[in-house]
């Protein structure tokens, strides 16, 4: 067996041996294979695609390739949760909390911002004195003892994905839809969940651009977890526009405690509800969905959720005042307004555009190690179906730079079209696929 032979065979649009596959990962991620042959091996399968029983056996092999974690010691049904990415996407920060303070073991790693998109470590940090870089032990004791507990995606967890995932950046081979299962699938394997619900985001501010490949990622990813026992849901959400109003880190800490005083957007609101609901089901706490609504309702409106959120972040050495003064959280000195130049209706935005321009700002990360800027960001004020009128503003930049923040003016006033007719809000929740 060759890398040679395997590349040859998938470009020519023939069906993969699971001892291929598994050879082809195994090598990889022992640096036996190069990046150039994965690079063609990547293309190929961008290209030809995979049968559900390859992308099957791509995903355990990746979920083997480096450490798994082994949640045996925590009582209960594990339930994770992963998006597909997004912009101002704070459903996981809003949502682990409630579902700890509703008794469901939280356990979650997750990463940082790459591309457009931001990550919940990140957005976490930007609390004063919060740790992601914690142990197992750590992660393991806390989960015990409150329920609840987040850490960085380890290096040593799912390595051909690492490695995978850092060569598709940079070989255009990212929006591939065997890829993206694997990818998700196995680091949630290899984190030893035993259900996932996963939040599929479709629209201008992902990677699907079309429902029909939402659906057909969605159903891709339930199979993988049917056929190896760990159950999943996918729910796909619309993201032709920001989620809510804030995108950056510090502002989305800020409309997370928001949120869970209940003064949240209804969007974030509406996804939470649905993707909690789900993941209440999974962990055997009620099947009735409209229920498992009234029940996350019910913690917002108590108080529960914010309450777990501030112990949360005690434990894992941040600054809890924040949750009573959000002013304390580190903010951007200059607000800049984008305003429009015509009147109508929104009916389009460019919702990528948004995490671009703060990538722009310098709230974004080109390569893994680059320092970002957690202050900066982007509050949406007009979003899909809203009027404008001439002058009003779009929206307004948080930038500690005003050069930085005017360069960003006319390519966001540009990511939004303006017409004189009717349009419908959009609906967040597209499918749910079980
Ligand atoms: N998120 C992932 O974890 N992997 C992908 O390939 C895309 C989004």
């Amino acid at each position: 067996m060759n890398a040679v032979e395997i590349i040859r065979k998938k470009r020519d649009l023939e069906e993969l041996s699971k001892e291929e596959i598994e050879f082809f990962i195994k090598e990889y991620s022992a640096g036996r294979i190069p990046d150039y042959q994965a690079s063609s091996f990547l293309m190929a399968i961008y290209l030809n695609g995979m049968s559900q029983r390859e992308i099957v056996d791509l995903t355990m092999a990746m979920a083997y390739s480096g450490a798994t974690l082994d949640l045996s010691a925590i009582d209960g049904i594990k339930v994770d949760k992963h998006s597909t990415g997004g912009i101002g996407d704070k459903v996981t920060l809003v949502l682990m909390p409630i579902l700890a303070s509703l008794g469901v073991s939280v356990v979650k790693m997750s990463g940082r911002g790459l591309g457009f998109t931001q990550g919940t470590i990140d957005k976490l940090e930007s609390i004063p004195g919060f740790r992601t870089n914690i142990s197992i032990e750590e992660f393991i004791n806390n989960i015990k003892h409150i329920g609840i507990s987040i850490m960085s995606q380890r290096d040593d967890i799912a390595i051909a994905d690492k490695k995978l995932y850092a060569l598709r950046d940079v070989t255009s081979t990212v929006e591939s839809i065997p890829l993206i299962a694997s990818s998700v699938m196995s680091k949630k394997i290899a984190s030893g969940a035993d259900k996932i619900v996963l939040e599929v985001t479709c629209g201008s501010g992902s990677f699907m651009d079309s429902v029909e490949r939402a659906k057909v990622l969605s159903e891709t990813m339930v199979n993988i977890g049917k056929k190896v026992g760990r159950e999943t849901v996918a729910v796909i959400t619309n993201m032709n526009q920001p989620l809510g109003r804030y995108c950056g880190n510090s502002l989305e800490i800020m409309e997370t405690i928001k949120t869970l005083r209940g003064e949240g957007e209804e969007d974030v609101m509406q996804v939470c509800m649905v993707i909690g609901a789900y993941m209440l089901k999974l962990a055997g706490k009620g099947d009735n969905i409209a229920n498992n609504f009234k029940l996350i309702q019910k913690q917002i409106e108590n108080g529960e959720g914010l309450k777990k959120f501030k112990e949360f972040i005690i434990q894992q050495g941040g600054n809890p005042s924040i949750l009573d003064k959000p002013e304390l959280l580190n903010m951007a000195r200059y607000k800049t307004p984008v305003k429009s130049e015509q009147s109508g209706t929104v009916y389009e935005m460019n919702c990528k555009n948004i995490g671009k321009a703060i990538v722009n700002l310098g709230g974004g990360r080109i390569r893994k190690e680059d320092f970002i800027d957690n202050t900066v960001g982007i509050e949406v004020l007009k979003k899909i179906g809203d009027e404008v009128e001439i002058g009003e503003p779009l929206l307004y930049i948080y930038s500690n730079d005003e050069s930085k923040a005017k360069d960003q003016v006319k390519f966001l006033r540009d990511s939004y079209k303006l017409a004189s007719i009717d349009v419908q809000k959009i609906e967040e929740i597209i499918d749910v696929i079980e």
